[in-house]
């Protein structure tokens, strides 16, 4: 069935071919199209956009702004494919998962909202029929395959017919890791040096505040709430041992995963006694997202298997990941040490 969208419907979902036969052929240069007025306002719908991806989900509030007139609406899809751009220019791929985030939950609120015809549409452009209770068992496994938990397994589905049974919630949901799997397949895009280089404010802002909510999130780098694994193998790299792959591996992870700069990180690996600069540079960079990949710390349970885990403690029994453990000790200093100043300050 054919629906017909709306001028908004534009703004809202503007990753719909409907979106950019909208914007008709762009004959503008982009680095001419920057400079312009209109590109300058883009700009700035672009950056607000990247800001807000870089927010948690709950302070994503701003979501609701839609235009509804012919110059608001083109300014805004404007500002989404510049958003694209320029986490593009960042190399960055925890900036290019945050924004494919962003975008697929900003669709998928305006979506719960759409009446039935519409949302199906909608879902059937971006490759689901949505208008049944179920999906073939293929299409299901490959949209969840990027969801964890455990309601999400095929064990725990009622599978029928070589289809697999959704709440119309659950279906909601499927859509929005649907659109962010397919934004997150078009990314990085390629973009010329040239026009990466005119944006170059942008790309320094947004890299610096992304550090900064990163050092928000796990506070500044504390070695002494690092869990034991991460303390030995900290350790072992201070007092000048070479440390086995599968360990750089784990620590390089984990420093990034908790916000510290990969120049930091890499002035760490200084200590260790075959230090070979270009070789940790490419190990670190490539672990911290440049090669396309961002890499997560590996679980407790991982790092069992690897022969990593040293000197577990009595938190270490409550939490299945170093990341976990950082968090809590973090949480629990910080709980004792608000504590400790108000107990001083009634002396
Ligand atoms: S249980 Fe986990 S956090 Fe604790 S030492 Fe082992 S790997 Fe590290």
């Amino acid at each position: 069935m054919r629906v017909a969208l709306e001028l908004r419907d534009f703004a809202k979902y503007p990753f719909l071919k409907e979106s950019q036969q909208f914007m008709g052929r762009n004959t503008d240069i982009i680095e001419e199209f920057l400079c312009s007025s209109p590109g300058k306002i883009a700009l700035r719908h672009a950056m607000d956009r990247v800001r807000a991806a870089l927010r948690s989900p709950g302070q994503q509030d701003d979501m609701r702004d839609i235009p509804s007139d012919n110059l608001g609406v083109k300014i805004s899809v404007s500002g989404y494919v510049l958003a694209r751009i320029i986490v593009s220019c960042t190399k960055d791929r925890s900036l290019i998962e945050r924004l494919a985030r962003y975008e697929a939950q900003r669709a998928f609120r305006f979506l719960i909202d759409e009446e039935e015809d519409k949302r199906v549409f909608i879902a059937g452009s971006i490759g689901i029929n949505s208008a049944g209770a179920d999906l073939p068992v293929i299409q299901y496994v490959e949209i969840v395959a990027g969801l964890h938990e455990e309601r999400w397994r095929l064990v725990n589905r009622d599978v029928w017919n070589g289809r697999v049974r959704v709440s119309p919630v659950e279906m909601n949901e499927l859509l929005r890791e649907q659109v962010r799997v397919i934004l997150l397949r078009q990314l990085p895009l390629s973009v010329p040096e040239t026009v990466c280089g005119l944006l170059l404010p942008q790309t320094g802002e947004i890299q610096g505040l992304f550090q900064q909510t990163m050092l928000e999130q796990f506070g500044a780098v504390e070695e002494d709430s690092f869990p034991p694994c991460m303390q030995s193998l900290m350790a072992a790299l201070t007092g000048g041992t070479n440390i086995p792959h599968a360990g750089r591996f784990a620590l390089t992870a984990f420093l990034h995963n908790i916000g510290m700069a990969a120049s930091d990180i890499i002035a760490l690996y200084c200590r260790a006694p075959d230090f070979d600069i270009s070789k940790t540079q490419y190990q670190v960079e490539h672990i911290s997202g440049r090669s396309g990949t961002e890499y997560t710390a590996p679980s407790c349970a991982a790092m069992r298997t690897y022969g990593i885990c040293i000197n577990s403690d009595a938190l270490c029994e409550k939490i299945n990941h170093p990341l976990n453990y950082y968090r809590t000790r973090k949480k629990k200093e910080k709980k004792q040490e608000s504590g400790g100043s108000t107990g001083t300050s009634q002396s």
